[in-house]
């Protein structure tokens, strides 16, 4: 076991723009400022990941301009292999356009620019290197022919894979038998399976059906209400750590990063899972996307401190989950951000 994980996933800029109000069809209005930031999730997973001490690669696609420029630049800063930083010589990076009005709502329009070439021709480039592999990650923020193709790939491989089913999207059938782990939110998990958690054991239905979908492992995770785990054999919910919430953008993929760094170095699932909790609420205290990804220094002092939030519950009753998470509890996401990084 060689501990290295490969992620597979977008990079866009955020353009985020404050504005007074939302506007209307043909009227012009003044924004209150302008922050641009790195974002996307196969990026920020993998920083997520680089960040805690895992051996990442990123394979990512950025256009030739001079967004792609600078997001490379600070990709190579943050450690991952220029290499695999790949161009499209067309297509403009991916972009996203936010719209945040004081009450923290949002409007987002978002262009997967290169994101949306990333091939299978680019996969088989990685060749000899897919045999290197440990672990793969990716998300549905690329082309499902690609994210396909990498899980099949690193199946044949040997890899355990990861899937963080996000955006939500319709999947295509039989995908899940590819996967080890899918890790959805409570949203994302709902859309798959059709199921709706109204905060019963319709959650345990879910995962129940996630399982029969073909994954082997599933871990929902559940925001400030903290993740379920299930596999054949065993079932773990863990709350959230207690944290000062400020700003709850890249929690998941936090999450994402920090348990596909512990799942690489053969931890036991609890701490792994722990580990995973601890990234997420971590990066809730913190403002913006990338720029709140936590050190590993600070989750692991995190964690000594808050022994007490590893309480890992196989007991509790599944009926004593708080209720449902509607899709606009997930639009306030974005709050605020920090000044611009480019
Ligand atoms: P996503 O950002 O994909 O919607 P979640 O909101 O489920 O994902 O958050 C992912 C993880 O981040 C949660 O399982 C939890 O570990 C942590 N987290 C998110 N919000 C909070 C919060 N308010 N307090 C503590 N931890 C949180």
């Amino acid at each position: 076991m060689k501990n290295r994980i490969l992620i597979l996933g977008s990079s866009n800029v955020d353009l985020i723009f404050r504005v007074p109000r939302f506007h209307h069809p043909g009227e012009t209005i003044q924004g209150e400022s302008l922050s641009t930031v790195f974002g996307g999730k196969g990026a920020n997973q993998a920083i997520a990941s680089k960040r805690l001490g895992g051996r990442v690669t990123l394979i990512t696609k950025l256009g030739n301009d001079h967004y792609g420029k600078s997001y490379r630049q600070y990709l190579i800063k943050n450690g991952l292999d220029p290499n695999w930083i790949l161009k499209d010589k067309k297509l403009p990076t991916g972009m996203a356009l936010i719209e945040l009005d004081p009450k923290g709502e949002n409007r987002i329009i978002v262009s997967r620019g290169s994101n949306d070439s990333l091939s299978e021709s680019d996969l088989k480039r990685f060749g000899p290197f897919w045999k290197e592999i440990d672990l793969f990650v990716t998300q549905l923020e690329i082309p499902m022919t690609a994210v396909k193709m990498s899980l099949k790939m690193a199946k044949e491989h040997g890899a355990l894979t990861l899937l963080n089913p996000s955006p939500a999207t319709r999947l295509p059938y039989n995908i899940l038998s590819l996967v080890d782990f899918i890790v959805p939110n409570e949203w994302e998990a709902q859309s798959l399976t059709g199921i709706k958690w109204k905060g019963g054991q319709d959650l345990l239905e879910i995962a129940k059906k996630l399982l029969e979908m073909g994954t082997k492992n599933v871990v929902i995770t559940l925001g400030s209400k903290g993740l379920f785990f299930k596999n054949r054999t065993e079932e773990i919910w863990m709350k959230a750590f207690r944290v000062k919430v400020v700003d709850t953008t890249a929690a998941g993929d936090a999450f994402m990063g920090a348990f596909a760094c512990g799942l690489s170095e053969h931890k036991p699932i609890r701490e792994v899972l722990r580990f995973a909790n601890g990234a997420g609420a971590l990066t809730t205290t913190k403002y913006g996307a990338q720029p709140s990804l936590p050190l590993k220094k600070d989750l692991d002092a995190f964690l000594f401190k808050n022994p007490l939030s590893s309480r890992v519950s196989e007991a509790t009753p599944l009926s004593e989950y708080p209720p449902l998470t509607t899709l606009e509890d997930h639009n306030t996401h974005l709050t605020s951000y920090p000044d611009p990084v480019l």
